[in-house]
């Protein structure tokens, strides 16, 4: 299947995919945008200026982000989000540390433009920068009133949080999901695909990447 969607899965084509309101980096599906700017609103009407600060991401970005960290360019976290020394680690050590808070290039629910990292800018204390962690909608966290609107009122616009905490992948409440593409997306992933797509890609780690999708397919997802 060569066809542009499937591209779109993988990472490897924005094709189709429109802007999630002003911001034109953030991109996603007509279907997400709109179920999206729907979310927007009724968060406004409650008191929170959402705003996404991701959508869809290109497999060159996800493997970026991925090789940043296995090159110590960029802090890895333990479960408890405290950075960890991977230094000295075999890289199919690296790449399960690396990849608590990070998808596989190829692998990335970003990739599908149905998801979004969110959050209510209005409630960013003056100075912080944000951070996208768990503290963060803690109840003792800037985001917390943000997380619990958001537990009350995703359903409704379809959305749901896939990182819960329970798969594979650590708890990740700024995340959101369009489901009913989402879904579909998943449903017509493959596999081989994916790792099609690490192979072609040229990276050094490619192969350890394939063995890790190997291994936690498809549960890298949840
Ligand atoms: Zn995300």
């Amino acid at each position: 299947m060569n066809t542009p969607r499937s591209k779109v899965l993988y990472g490897l084509s924005s094709e189709g995919l429109i802007p999630a309101g002003g911001d034109l980096r953030i991109l996603g599906t007509p279907g997400a945008v709109q179920a999206f700017l729907r979310l927007k609103e009724a968060a406004r009407a409650d008191g929170y200026e959402v705003k996404a600060c991701s959508g869809w991401r290109s497999f060159e970005r996800q493997a970026a982000i991925v090789g940043d960290k296995l090159a110590l360019r960029r802090p890895v976290l333990d479960a408890s989000e405290r950075p960890i020394d991977i230094s000295s680690l075999p890289l199919v050590q690296k790449l399960e540390a690396a990849l608590r808070f990070s998808a596989l290039p190829g692998f990335s629910r970003h990739h599908f433009g149905t998801d979004f990292d969110i959050y209510p800018e209005n409630l960013l204390p003056r100075g912080y920068a944000l951070q996208l962690t768990c503290a963060e909608y803690a109840q003792d966290g800037c985001f917390y009133p943000f997380g619990r609107w958001l537990a009350q009122n995703l359903e409704r616009f379809g959305f749901l949080r896939p990182f819960s905490g329970a798969g594979l992948v650590s708890r990740e409440p700024w995340h959101i999901s369009y489901f009913p593409e989402a879904e579909c997306c998943l449903a017509q992933f493959s596999l081989d695909e994916g790792k099609s797509a690490l192979r072609a890609s040229g990276l050094p780690w490619a192969e350890a990447a394939c063995a890790y999708a190997d291994a936690h397919f498809p549960r890298c997802f949840s």
